[in-house]
């Protein structure tokens, strides 16, 4: 597969071949209104790609003008039937499997992924989930309702009109696709910010959208910073749903924000701090690769991470020994060489960050494997590093950190370390590992975690058809399998009086 793809590696796009760096409103491409655009970098480079038009409130209220127009009664996105929503996002889905070398390769330029890692896994999620959505079109159906009097009730499931789609940087596309398939599929008409480090793959995908032949102002994309584009669209009164994914400061924000002003319907997917548990039953192979692979894929920056790893203290020595001999052999480097498997960090400001994580818990004494400056590797790269001897108070335990940190704690007994996972204001992911089976081990099993997705001997098992979200503070709501038709639409109780004559 790896040779198979070469020529596309080779033909990939030079800098100055970005064809979509303009605002996407109404199926045109527009300059903003303040004249203003703001570059986007490489961060393996650290060499600017091209500059975007720089959207602000003018542009968002463009934008959400044409999505409320394309929403009206007897447009044409309103009289088109269900099946036909549905074989558009089908042929959105073959347009992205016809350039999903071009959208990797864009993705890796703007984020510093591997592009194996883009290829095969963000884009593959692409397509699955366009598919997967296309399929519920015409299949989002209410209920009959018996009831106390003679009349018929009955509930219809209804888009709700303009959402909002605020993303984040570290899976540019996916994240985009797993709010607007949903929100096409139901029938809504949807405004796009991508993240201001990343946003090449959205703007191209708007190319594809116009291709499709999706009417005019049913997605609209502007791209621009947090505070101005981000905040005029969560306080937007004629928006009525924001999807947000990104840190829990914001999805702060943008919550009040829809309060304050028209009550919005709020989606919010925010970090975690993933405990993984591996008891000493375990097949030890199969936890260290998991774990690996669990923070280092996409070099930390994913809020599935598992950055929190309890091992039981029998095998502790052992699951160290063989992590840190597993890590040293990760391929660190350039992300078009078809042998990386970590990259850089997305940019200056999270790579200082984490480097100063790793610092002070080096002061604070807490013994450090596998370190890394990142001054000798090029770029902003950071490479994997693990703290052993940590205690659960310390930051590095309980913290975000969003890079490629691990700490390995010890654990004596399932009742305490169920305890301590579930001790954070986070609840997003757990995986534990364990040749147990649940019904035999049920103290370890799912119904203790406080998190909305338990991974048992598996890790980052995400799917189209599975619910993906947070208990407590790492989010509300789910995104993806049909409970994300439910974030997307309203329900309306429809009751007709019978003729008392004929019960
Ligand atoms: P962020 O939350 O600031 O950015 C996410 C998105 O929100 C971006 O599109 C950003 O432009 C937008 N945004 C920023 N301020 C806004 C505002 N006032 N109103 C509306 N939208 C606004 O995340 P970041 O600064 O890029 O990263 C900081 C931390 O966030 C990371 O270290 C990590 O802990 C977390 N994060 C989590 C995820 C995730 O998948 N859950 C993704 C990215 C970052």
């Amino acid at each position: 597969e790896v040779v198979g793809l070469s020529p596309s590696l080779e033909g990939g796009i030079s800098q100055g071949e970005v064809q979509f760096a303009k605002m996407f409103i109404n199926n045109e491409w527009h300059e903003s209104t303040s004249g203003k655009k703001f570059a986007t970098y490489n961060p393996s480079t650290l060499e600017q790609i091209c500059e975007v038009e720089e959207g602000d409130k003018p542009d968002v209220d463009k934008a959400v003008e044409a999505a409320h127009a394309a929403f009206q009664r007897g447009s044409p996105w309103r009289r088109l039937d269900a099946l036909n929503r549905g074989r558009l996002l089908h042929q959105l889905a073959d347009l992205v499997e016809r350039d999903r070398a071009v959208l990797a390769t864009l993705e890796t330029m703007d984020t510093g992924k591997p592009f194996l890692h883009a290829f095969f896994i963000d884009l593959e999620g692409c397509i699955k989930t366009l598919r997967y959505f296309a399929g519920w079109a015409d299949k989002i159906q209410g209920r009959t309702i018996p009831t106390d009097d003679n009349v018929v009730c009955f509930t219809r499931h209804e888009p709700i009109g303009v959402c909002g789609a605020i993303t984040p940087w570290n899976f540019p596309l996916l994240m985009l696709v797993w709010k607007l398939a949903p929100a096409l599929c139901c029938g809504n008409t949807i405004v796009v910010k991508p993240a201001e480090q990343t946003p090449l793959t959205a703007l191209y995908l708007g190319s594809l959208i116009k291709e499709v032949g999706f009417p005019p102002g049913v997605v609209n994309i502007v791209p621009g910073f947090g505070p101005t584009v981000g905040a005029a669209m969560s306080s937007h009164p004629r928006i009525s749903k924001i999807a947000f994914t990104g840190s829990i400061e914001v999805g702060k924000l943008v919550k009040e924000a829809a309060s304050r002003s028209n009550l919005k319907r709020v989606t919010l997917e925010l970090g975690g701090k993933n405990p993984c548990i591996v008891c000493a039953d375990a097949d030890l192979d199969l936890a260290v690769e998991c774990a690996h692979q669990g923070i280092f894929f996409n070099q930390g920056q994913c809020c599935t991470a598992a950055s929190r790893v309890f091992v039981e203290e029998q095998v502790y020595p052992e699951f160290v020994r063989r992590s840190v001999e597993r890590a040293r052999k990760r391929p660190v480097g350039d992300p078009f060489d078809a042998r990386t498997e970590h990259g850089p960090q997305i940019d200056q400001n999270q790579f200082d960050k984490i480097l100063s994580l790793i610092e002070s818990g080096k002061k604070e004494g807490v013994k450090l494997e596998c370190g890394s400056s990142g001054m000798e590797d090029r770029g902003l790269v950071i490479k994997p590093t693990f703290f052993l001897r940590v205690s659960d108070p310390r930051y590095l335990v309980r913290g975000a950190i969003f890079g490629p940190v691990q700490p390995i704690l010890k654990f004596k007994t399932i009742e305490e370390v169920i305890r301590r996972a579930n001790s954070l204001e986070y609840g997003l992911h757990g995986g534990c590992f364990s040749r147990r089976t649940w019904d035999k081990a049920p103290e370890a099993g799912f119904p203790a975690w406080k998190s909305g997705t338990v991974w048992i001997n598996c890790y980052n098992a995400i799917y189209a058809q599975a619910p993906f979200g947070g208990f407590k503070m790492s989010g509300n709501g789910r995104e993806l399998g049909e409970y994300a038709l439910s974030e997307y639409t309203e329900v309306k109780t429809v009751t007709i009086k019978l003729d008392d004559k004929d019960p």
